[in-house]
């Protein structure tokens, strides 16, 4: 089969090879992929920000068929339309696993980064880790979700943010416009859209954004926040830059939070004074549950976020990040794996 895998040598750190999957093992089922999502947390792996994955399949916004699984398999049936995901497996023992916090498992194996992921035309999952796709949500859109949507889905939770409260969004991209539409569609937050470019500020806009600002062409966004309604109540930051993540602790009111989840390889300058005085929170938030990925793919199948996705082919994975890293892309491309023809 055609797999995506990490090599430093290569155009943006990737190359497709042919690669042939072992024989299941009990627990885990074998999926047909249908479309992988190209993630910017697939750049910083194949980048070796994470560390050195030479050879590993990337990709965890896969989704596909079930064709086989493994005589002890009762969670999944053969025809189920799966997903791929980051949160690939935990220990389920652990104090994170069994309080609900299975992400932060210290024996987690993460698709496309410790284990094999979705960019390639099938892969092997542990079956009770694969979350179903429900009925109604179209499956290059559920792509989206499986990493995009369930990322910002959940760190719109842990922002706390209530019906009517603003929240600011730093970074507008993949992550970024599902987050506007949870945020908007599902919290009933109101929303404000910050990003470098304005092809994405006009997106944004369009997918409900209420207030838009480009830092660079408007000035800095905290002090317009400030100015213009007080603070924001939250903020998520899904910008990969330190100025974003600096500029959203000054953006948020008085005990506002400030939630990361863009994985810029830098330090951010916290103010003390600014945090002790004003009970800011900062926290940190990685992907989500399966539970939440159930709930977020429920959203979508219901209509009330749309990811923006748009198909390609595999041989130009290698321009999509390119793209990506020069931030041209709008919403999600999506790989499209089921054009190839070994089945
Ligand atoms: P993306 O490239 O699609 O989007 C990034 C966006 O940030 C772009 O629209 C870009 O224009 C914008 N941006 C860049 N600099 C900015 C600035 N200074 N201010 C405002 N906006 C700015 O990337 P993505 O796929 O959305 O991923 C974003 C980040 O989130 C990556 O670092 C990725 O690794 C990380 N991520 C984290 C999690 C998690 O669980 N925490 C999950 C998925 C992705
Ligand atoms: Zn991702
Ligand atoms: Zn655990």
């Amino acid at each position: 089969m055609k797999a995506v895998v990490v090599n430093p040598n290569a155009k943006s750190n990737i190359e497709v090879i042919e690669k042939e999957l072992r024989p299941l093992k009990s627990g885990e089922a074998l999926v047909d992929v249908e479309y992988c999502g190209v993630c910017h947390t697939d750049l910083h792996v194949a980048a070796g920000n994470f560390g050195n994955v030479e050879g590993r399949i990337l990709g965890h916004e896969g989704i596909g068929i079930v064709s086989q699984i493994a005589d002890d398999v009762t969670s999944l049936k053969i025809g189920d339309r799966v997903s791929i995901a980051w949160m690939f497996h935990s220990c389920g023992r652990c104090e994170y696993c069994t309080t609900g916090r299975e992400t932060f498992c210290r024996n987690v194996q993460n698709a496309g980064y410790s284990v094999d992921g979705g960019k390639a035309e099938q892969c092997i999952v542990a079956a009770d880790y694969a979350v179903k796709v429900p009925e109604g949500l179209n499956p290059a859109q559920a792509s989206s979700i499986t990493c995009a949507g369930v990322t910002t889905y959940k760190a719109i939770k842990v922002a706390d943010i209530k019906a009517g409260q603003w929240i600011v969004i730093y970074g507008c991209g993949g992550l970024g416009n599902l987050a506007i539409q949870y945020a908007k569609h599902v919290f009933n937050a109101k929303v404000i859209a910050v990003d470098i470019n304005d092809d994405k500020l006009t997106l944004a806009k369009e997918i409900g954004a209420d207030m838009t600002i480009n830092p660079i062409t408007q000035g800095d966004a905290d002090q317009l926040i400030q100015e213009q309604i007080g603070g924001a109540h939250a903020a998520v930051v899904t910008a990969v830059s330190k100025a974003a993540f600096n500029s959203a602790v000054n953006a948020v009111r008085t005990c506002g939070k400030v939630v990361a989840v863009g994985l810029p390889s830098e330090t951010m300058d916290l103010n003390i004074p600014r945090l002790v005085l004003d009970g800011i929170e900062v926290v940190g938030s990685l992907v989500g549950t399966r539970r939440d990925l159930e709930e977020a793919f429920q959203f979508g199948a219901e209509g009330k976020v749309v990811p923006i996705v748009k198909t390609r082919c595999l041989h130009e994975v290698q321009d999509v990040f390119e793209e990506m890293e020069k931030g041209k892309i709008q919403g999600r491309m999506v790989i499209d794996f089921k054009q190839h023809s070994y089945r």
